[in-house]
């Protein structure tokens, strides 16, 4: 399979990463839409523009979700089979719908909103619903590192460098399990934890407040402010942890209550999530070449798919 990474950020670089080990697949190129001579990558860089040019069996995107994808997807795949992580929930059924349309003129396959939260998270919460039909489903995610919260406090006045760690309360984690998680509310469930570098002038007092009562972001939960140098922050802060669970309680008769739990402790989400794609950018190639067409999910591709075994081998060995 000759593979192409969209875009060479931190996903782009774990995808480039997962292609070591990856026997069955060849890597094309970067395509960015910055000068390629400026990128460190390890294979080959081009300028976006020139991906029509190139022999592609699936491009795998690593843009942004706020604006990226929403452009790059339904274009790119007027070109070649594609796979991306969009990770705006509310807005997945209107980028489906784009994605699809333009596949569906091109005849091409694409596979959307994949990785781990939506992905392999995904799947977990449809097979505990599918298995445990009277039931209830809770997922925590952490401790890691939110990239939208970082961001959204290296916004405020007067801060240098930012984090922020999201952590489950094991205490809600308990109530989950033991079938008591209805009524929790996000406070319940997560801390958040902000470690930032403020200016040398700054009023810290004023930057804990403006963290804390966040609208959106950080109002409805308990919040952390820890002050660092930027000695601290370069030795412990700049790894990209990440990780959580699916919990599914329910009952499959009235005095016999079942868990399902589906957990991840990741020491680099981007590397993980490059990782998850990978796989799907094969599954999604050998349903494209079995005459699939159009937009899919994770839920429309076989896992079978996924892996670059044989049926004979998995019936085999990993049943
Ligand atoms: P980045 O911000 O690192 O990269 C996004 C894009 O920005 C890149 O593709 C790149 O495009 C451009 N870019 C990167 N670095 C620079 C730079 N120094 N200067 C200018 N432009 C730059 O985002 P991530 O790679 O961390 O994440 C990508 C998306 O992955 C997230 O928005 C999220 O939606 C999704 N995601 C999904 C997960 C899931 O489980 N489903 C989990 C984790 C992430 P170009 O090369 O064209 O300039």
């Amino acid at each position: 399979m000759k593979i192409a990474i969209v875009g060479y950020g931190n996903l782009g670089r774990g995808v480039e990463t997962a292609l070591l080990q990856q026997s069955d697949m060849e890597a094309v190129g970067v395509f960015t839409r910055r000068d390629p001579a400026t990128l460190d990558s390890r294979i080959p860089a081009y300028a976006l523009a020139d991906l029509p040019h190139h022999e592609i069996d699936v491009a795998i995107l690593c843009g942004g979700s706020a604006t990226d994808l929403i452009e790059q997807s339904p274009d790119i795949v007027r070109h070649c089979n594609i796979v991306d992580s969009f990770d705006t929930h509310a807005r997945i059924p209107e980028h489906f719908a784009a994605v699809d349309a333009a596949a569906r003129e091109t005849d091409h396959a694409a596979l959307i909103s994949t990785g781990w939260d939506p992905g392999l998270f995904s799947l977990m919460r449809v097979l505990g619903a599918a298995v445990l039909p009277d039931g209830t489903v809770d997922t925590f995610w952490g401790k890691g590192v939110s990239q939208g919260h970082s961001d959204a406090v290296r916004r405020i006045p007067g801060v240098v460098k930012a984090v922020q760690y999201t952590i489950p309360k094991e205490s809600a984690v308990a109530q989950v399990e033991r079938g008591e998680g209805a009524g929790l509310t996000p406070r319940d469930k997560h801390l958040r934890e902000c470690y930032v570098v403020a200016a040398a002038d700054a009023d810290r007092e004023a930057i804990r407040q403006a963290i804390v009562s966040m609208p959106n972001y950080f109002d409805e939960y308990d919040t952390q402010v820890n002050f660092i140098d930027e000695a601290e922050f370069k030795a412990k802060h700049t790894a990209m942890p990440h990780g959580g669970q699916v919990i599914r309680h329910g009952y499959t008769s009235p005095d016999t209550p079942q868990v399902m739990n589906f957990s991840l402790t990741l020491a680099s989400n981007p590397e993980f999530t490059a990782s998850v794609n990978v796989a799907c950018a094969r599954g999604l190639y050998r349903a494209y070449q079995e005459g699939k067409r159009g937009c899919m999910t994770i839920f429309d591709l076989p896992i079978s798919y996924l892996t670059g075994l044989s049926a004979e081998e998995l019936r085999k060995n990993w049943l």
